[in-house]
């Protein structure tokens, strides 16, 4: 019945998410979820607010959680913005701050959503490949553009760019927006979110749903200057005025006050990652440094998707993307609990009868 469609719907081809299977009993290593629930404060919230006040809608600003994201970064209010996820925040960003007459920038090895969103909002880009070693170098987007968005740490790879690289971004690329998505930036990077006071074109966006084990509750966030915050107001006032509902305000604004909690879940699963690493180059494996909370390995005697295989038939399962060609053979696995971890290291050594 694909005639009844918007002409631009034809020409979508969405997102793909990780598989949320149905059936029990997987180790699940494969969407970047924290295996930690979260903060038993984010909880108590949400039973309170579920005998408090459902008949009436949420606050449509969502200003008490905005305040607690600006006292959490030492910054105003009105440099905060939220969404129902950052994959929402970030859909407003490309529709609000990124469409202009020149093409934006993004890694060729990236979250595939930008390009997603690209399309939905009819936006020309321009893709920079990683190099050699799938680092981003911020020289080669030195050129006229209509915005530049990575996330960092990036996205399948784990690698990090440093907050100095970033700066030189800024400082050379004035005249567009800079988006630093920094979905995984707790798991062991510096945030640029020092520097939006300082840079008025930079956003950085952050989400709830890794660091603070939040991913069921869809709440994500930007950062910057009050004058990029405005047009993404803009935008979601034009498009639903309560994308947060009462438990997922009240729920992030106790996850991003509950800084022990929060501390002690993230060095878990630095800790762990470390483990499963050196694990890993036991076994042969090569992995990209990661600064986030998966790893990004392949094996030099080993193809990916068997690799993938044999693992899901012994209910362990991890990503592996088949394209770009230049990531074909390499395999992202989530950072899992210790004992998570072990499962993975176990099938992985009997898959290579080690
Ligand atoms: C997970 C992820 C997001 C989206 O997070 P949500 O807040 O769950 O929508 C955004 N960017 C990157 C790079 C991610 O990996």
């Amino acid at each position: 019945m694909s005639q009844y469609w918007s002409k631009l719907v034809h020409a979508l081809s969405p997102y793909v998410p990780g598989e949320q299977p149905k059936i029990n009993n997987l180790i699940k290593l494969n969407t970047n979820e924290n295996p930690y629930g979260p903060s038993p404060k984010v909880i108590a919230a949400l039973q309170k607010e579920a005998a408090d006040s459902l008949r009436l809608y949420p606050d449509p600003n969502s200003d008490a959680l905005k305040q607690a994201i600006a006292e959490y970064h030492g910054l105003n209010a009105n440099q905060v913005f939220v969404g129902n996820g950052s994959d929402e925040v970030l859909a407003h960003v490309f529709n609000a701050l990124l469409k202009h007459d020149k093409p934006i920038l993004f890694p060729d090895i990236t979250y595939s959503f930008y390009q997603v969103y690209c399309s939905l909002y009819e936006i020309e880009f321009e893709t920079v490949p990683l190099n050699d070693a799938f680092e981003i170098k911020v020289s080669d987007y030195f050129k006229p553009n209509g915005g530049v968005i990575f996330p960092n740490p990036n996205a399948p790879t784990g690698r990090l760019l440093a907050l100095s690289e970033i700066e030189r971004l800024l400082k050379q690329n004035t005249a567009s927006v800079v988006v630093v998505d920094e979905a995984y930036v707790d798991f062991g990077g510096d945030s640029a979110v020092a520097l939006v006071n300082r840079y008025p074109q930079l956003l950085v966006t952050h989400t709830l749903s890794k660091a603070r084990s939040l991913a069921g509750l869809r709440v994500g966030y930007a950062v910057g200057h009050p004058d990029l915050i405005d047009a993404l107001h803009r935008v979601k006032d034009s498009f639903n005025s309560y994308p947060l509902d009462r438990f997922a305000q009240a729920g992030a604004i106790a996850a991003m006050q509950d800084k022990v909690y929060f501390e002690e879940t993230r060095q878990r699963v630095i800790k762990t990652r470390e483990a499963v690493v050196n694990a890993l180059e036991g076994l042969g494996f090569e992995l990209l440094p990661s600064a986030a909370n998966f790893i990004f390995t392949r094996h030099p005697q080993h193809d990916a998707e068997t690799l993938a295989t044999a693992l899901r038939e012994q209910k362990v399962i991890i990503r592996h993307f088949k394209k770009p060609a230049r990531i074909a053979q390499f395999l992202r696995i989530t950072i899992g609990t210790d004992d998570e971890c072990k499962a993975l290291v176990d099938a992985l050594k009997n898959t290579l009868k080690m």
